[in-house]
């Protein structure tokens, strides 16, 4: 069978991006579970990208915290 691997996983990330159809993901995804190196890659994908927005998640609390700090010592410093 000619399955194209490295075609399928080009289109990986739109589909980690919400930026396919349903139908078009549906059938993404039959075409994956079909084949393990496919559906490997994918997961993997799946964990990076879950993992990266974990970190900008992480990243947005920082960057509250520094910003209520950065108001307080204003409130401070005119009070
Ligand atoms: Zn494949």
């Amino acid at each position: 069978m000619g399955h194209d691997c490295s075609k399928v996983l080009s289109k990986v990330f739109l589909v980690l991006d919400g930026e396919m159809t349903e139908e078009e993901e549906k059938s993404f995804l039959k075409q994956i579970q079909e084949c393990s190196c496919c559906l490997d890659h994918f997961e993997i994908e799946k964990e990076f990208k879950n993992f990266l927005q974990q970190k900008v998640e992480k990243k947005c609390v920082k960057v509250e915290t520094v910003s209520s700090i950065k108001n307080k010592i204003k409130n401070l410093a005119l009070a």
